[in-house]
C-alpha cells in the first residue's frame, strides 16, 4: 500500500513541477480509483491552499433571463425548446437581488443570461451595470457571463464596470464542438476562441470551462481540454458535469452516457488537476455538482475550487432556468440558500472571503510578469 502511495506523490508531484504536464498521467488522474481520487483531492487542496489561502469566495448569481437566440443541443433554454416559459427578471429586481448579495457582504455578484446580442439588450446590461456599481458604491465585484459578443460590446461592458467575464469553450476539440451545437455562423467554434482572446485583450479577467461527461467525449478530450486552458493562460473556470435534458437533441444519446456518479467524481478530478497545473487561478464549484450530489459544492472546495455561487435569482423565476434535470435550489428563496452555506464551508476547512471581491491572482500575476 505504500509503495502505491508513494507511487501517486510522485506522479503528483511531476505534474506540479513539470513545463509540459504529461497527458499520460493526466490522463489516468481523470478516471482514477478511491485511492488516488482522496489522493489528488487533497494534493490540490494543499496546492490551493499554498498558492492562495483558505478562502472561499463568493458570487450571488443572477440568473436574469432565459431567453437565447442561439440552439446547444445539450441546454433546456436554447432557443428551439418550445416548452421553456420565457422570462426577463425586471431591473428593479436585479437590482434588488444585488442589494441583497451587497448587503449580505459577498463581495461580488455574477450576471448570467441566455444569449443576446440586440441593441435593447447591450443598452440594458451596460445600464444595469453602471446601476449596480452606483448602488453599491463600486465596493461590488461583476463578473458576467452573456455569451460571444462583438468586440465593441465586450468592451462597452468592461467600461461600464464588468471586470471578469465567463464564456466556456464548451469543448476545446473542435469536432466534438460541433457535435454538440449546430454547425452555423451563430455556433463557430473559431468565433467562440476569437471572442476569449478579444475578452483577453479588453482587460477582462477571462474565464472558461467545458462540460465532462459529454456524448462522444473521450479522456483524451479532457485532458486536452486541461492542456486548453493552461495554454490559453486563463484566469479562471467554471466547469461542471454535462447533466441529460429530455428537451434537447442530445437527450437521445442518454443511454450511451457515463453514470451520473463517474461523471460526478471525474469534474473533481478535472478540477484537482487543472489547479495542480494552474495553482492560481480561481476555480468556481459548479451548480451542476450540487445537481448530482447534495454536498457536491463543498467536496469541489475540498478538491482545490475557491469560488462558490450562491443564487441570489428571486424565487419565482427559478423553475425556468432549467438548463438541465434537477437543477438545485429552484424552490429556495436566497435567504435560505446563505445560512447554513458559511456552516458548510467552514467543515471544508475554509472560510468565506466576505466583502472581497475575490480576484483571479493569476490575472495579477500574469500581468505583472
Ligand atoms: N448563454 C451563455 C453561454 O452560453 O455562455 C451563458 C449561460 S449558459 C446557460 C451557461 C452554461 O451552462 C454553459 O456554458 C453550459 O456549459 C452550461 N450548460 C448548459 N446546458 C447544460 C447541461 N445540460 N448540463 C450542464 N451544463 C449545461
Ligand atoms: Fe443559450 Fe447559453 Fe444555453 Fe447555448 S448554453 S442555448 S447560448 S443559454
Amino acid at each position: 500500500m505504500t509503495t502505491t502511495i508513494d507511487h501517486i506523490t510522485k506522479q503528483l508531484d511531476r505534474l506540479y513541477n513539470a513545463q509540459a504536464p504529461e497527458t499520460g498521467i493526466i490522463k489516468n488522474f481523470i478516471k482514477a480509483e478511491t485511492e488516488a481520487n482522496t489522493q489528488l483531492r487533497s494534493y490540490a487542496n494543499n496546492v490551493k491552499q499554498k498558492h492562495l489561502d483558505n478562502y472561499v469566495y463568493f458570487r450571488g448569481l443572477t440568473e436574469f433571463s432565459n431567453k437565447c437566440s442561439k440552439n446547444c443541443y445539450y441546454c433546456g433554454i436554447r432557443a428551439g425548446n418550445k416548452n421553456v416559459d420565457r422570462y426577463d427578471v425586471t431591473d428593479e429586481d436585479i437590482l434588488d437581488a444585488v442589494r441583497f448579495a451587497h448587503e449580505q457582504n459577498y463581495g461580488s455578484v455574477v450576471l448570467q443570461a441566455g444569449e443576446r446580442s440586440d441593441k435593447h439588450f447591450v443598452e440594458r446590461v451596460d445600464k444595469l451595470l453602471r446601476k449596480i456599481k452606483q448602488i453599491t458604491n463600486d465596493e461590488i465585484g461583476i463578473t458576467i457571463s452573456l455569451g460571444e459578443q462583438n468586440y465593441e460590446t465586450f468592451k462597452r461592458w468592461f467600461e461600464s464596470g464588468a471586470h471578469r467575464y465567463l464564456l466556456r469553450i464548451e469543448s476545446s476539440n473542435k469536432i466534438l464542438y460541433y457535435k454538440i451545437h449546430p454547425k452555423n455562423e451563430k455556433h463557430s467554434y473559431e468565433h467562440r476562441i476569437q471572442a476569449l482572446y478579444d475578452l483577453k485583450d479588453i482587460g477582462y479577467q477571462t474565464g472558461t470551462g467545458v462540460m465532462i461527461g459529454l456524448p462522444f467525449q473521450t479522456r483524451k478530450d479532457l485532458v486536452e481540454d486541461l492542456l486548453f486552458m493552461r495554454r490559453f493562460d486563463i484566469d479562471m473556470v467554471g466547469m461542471g458535469p454535462y447533466i441529460e435534458h429530455q428537451d434537447t437533441p442530445l437527450y437521445k444519446y442518454r443511454n450511451q452516457l457515463l453514470p451520473q456518479q463517474d461523471r460526478f467524481e471525474m469534474t473533481l478530478n478535472m478540477i484537482s488537476l487543472l489547479r495542480i497545473i494552474m495553482p492560481d487561478i480561481n476555480i468556481a464549484s459548479a451548480t451542476a455538482l450540487q445537481a448530482l450530489d447534495p454536498m457536491g459544492r463543498e467536496k469541489a472546495l475540498k478538491a482545490g475550487a475557491n469560488v462558490i455561487m450562491p443564487n441570489v435569482t428571486p424565487g419565482m423565476y427559478r423553475n425556468s432556468y432549467k438548463l438541465y434535470e434537477n437543477k438545485p435550489c429552484t424552490d429556495e428563496e436566497a435567504a435560505d440558500c446563505v445560512s447554513c452555506l458559511e456552516m458548510r464551508i467552514g467543515l471544508t476547512g475554509n472560510q468565506v472571503g466576505y466583502g472581497k471581491w475575490g480576484d483571479s491572482r493569476h490575472y495579477h500575476n500574469r500581468r505583472g510578469r
